[in-house]
């Protein structure tokens, strides 16, 4: 277990002293948050971190997840499509049963906590229980909504605006429309985690070995969930172009998430557009947090080709290991990466390609790229900073 003392060393004494300053004053409180998966995601990852750290911290932090069956995470991933801008056909029933799942959860859950944090739109009934209880709601919303398919959007709009306080990743995704404050708190990377840690060189090619991964030749990586939003199909069509000029393999890995039944067509069809190329490695991945910190460190170049992102953590956890990273300019990606300076933004499929070609092409240059984006993600994007944050935020409840 990593224990909280450890990041003096990157961040210094100061940040931890403060920390503990902050959390005094929340003494005695409780704090409750609930997502829809232990696992796969974003979510779950920085979940998984920050309640300990809370908890480490001499606060009394929790975390669950409520209950669905496959036909409520199939229309809560449409939900989630849709809440990005993607045209799904969800239907009145659709929205009745979501309602009922959460109502259901409503019944099994303690919801009686002081601060109540709610993360993204699965569980945002939940707030119907609000009125049993004189307590602070606050809904993190870790997806970009300003583009939502509107129906949608409005239904959860009557939502959103029972809680206190609403969070988003990114300041361009605040929404003008919500009479509620905003508040703009991006995610964060645990560098002292199985994710991020450093590796040693034998630990790096024992799981290169296992996947029988070459690792003497130039590899570019994708590490995302099997999802049309990161564009698995465009990062096979970037990589095919960019390698007519220069030898490369490709490896697009991931694993699914329990709130996430699109994974295995997703999976299947990219499998068919590799076509058993030889040099396009598709893996399926257990969740195994040191298995992908590997293939990171053991890649020449990073991808992270999506269409729509909330933030995008594996940019930064890329960035963190000094890799150079190409990344679509969309959701919290920009926040991460300034082009041309700390990795490369790009807006297609022939953008990605090009920019894969001039890195390959330029290793010095691809080095300073990363380095910049390293020095960017240590100032920014580490988990000390992101309690720093929810901690003034749940003291902003009180003062
Ligand atoms: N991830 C993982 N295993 C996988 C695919 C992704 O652990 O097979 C992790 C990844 O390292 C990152 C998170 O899941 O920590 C994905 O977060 P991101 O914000 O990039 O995207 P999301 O999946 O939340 O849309």
């Amino acid at each position: 277990m990593i224990n909280i003392n450890d990041y003096e060393k990157i961040v210094g004494k100061n940040t931890l002293i403060e920390l503990y300053t902050l959390a005094e004053k929340l003494k005695g409180k409780t704090i409750q948050n609930i997502n829809s998966t232990s696992v796969g995601g974003g979510v779950a990852e920085i979940l998984s971190k920050m309640v300990p750290f809370l908890k480490q911290l001499g606060l009394n932090a929790d975390w669950n997840v409520i209950k669905g069956d496959g036909k409520f995470f199939e229309i809560t991933k449409k939900i989630h499509n849709a809440l990005h801008g993607r045209k799904e056909n969800i239907t009145k029933e659709d929205l009745e049963y979501f309602v009922e799942i959460n109502r259901n959860n409503i019944s099994n859950l303690d919801l009686s906590s002081d601060i109540m944090f709610i993360h993204d739109p699965q569980p945002i009934g939940l707030i119907e229980k609000r009125k049993d209880y004189n307590n602070n709601w606050i809904w993190r919303c870790h997806i970009d909504i300003t583009s939502a398919q509107e129906d949608i959007y409005n239904f959860f709009k009557t939502y959103i605006l029972q809680y206190d306080s609403c969070v988003f990743s990114a300041p361009s995704f605040s929404r003008k429309d919500l009479n509620l404050p905003q508040i703009l708190i991006s995610p964060s990377i645990d560098p002292l985690s199985d994710k991020n840690k450093e590796l040693t060189e034998q630990e790096i090619t024992k799981i290169f070995e296992k996947y029988g991964l070459d690792l003497s030749r130039p590899i570019v990586t994708q590490i995302s969930r099997f999802d049309y939003l990161k564009d698995p199909i465009g990062v096979i069509k970037a990589y095919k172009m960019a390698r007519k000029y220069n030898d490369c393999q490709l490896i697009l890995a991931g694993g699914g998430a329990t709130d996430d039944p699109e994974g295995i067509k997703v999976y299947e069809e990219v499998l068919k557009e590799a076509n058993d190329d030889s040099d396009i490695h598709i893996l399926l991945l257990p969740q195994d947090d040191l298995t992908i910190n590997a293939l990171v460190r053991g890649s020449t170049i990073i991808l992270q080709k999506s269409i729509k992102e909330g933030f995008g953590l594996t940019v930064s956890e890329a960035l963190w290991k000094e890799k150079p990273v190409i990344a679509s300019a969309v959701g919290g990606i920009p926040l991460q990466i300034t082009h041309k300076y700390s990795g490369i933004l790009t807006y297609s499929i022939e953008g990605t390609a090009y920019y894969l070609k001039q890195l390959l092409n330029d290793p010095e240059y691809a080095k300073q790229l990363a380095k910049n984006g390293k020095e960017h993600v240590k100032n920014n994007f580490l988990i000390t900073r992101h309690l720093r944050e929810y901690l003034l935020l749940f003291l902003s409840m009180y003062y």
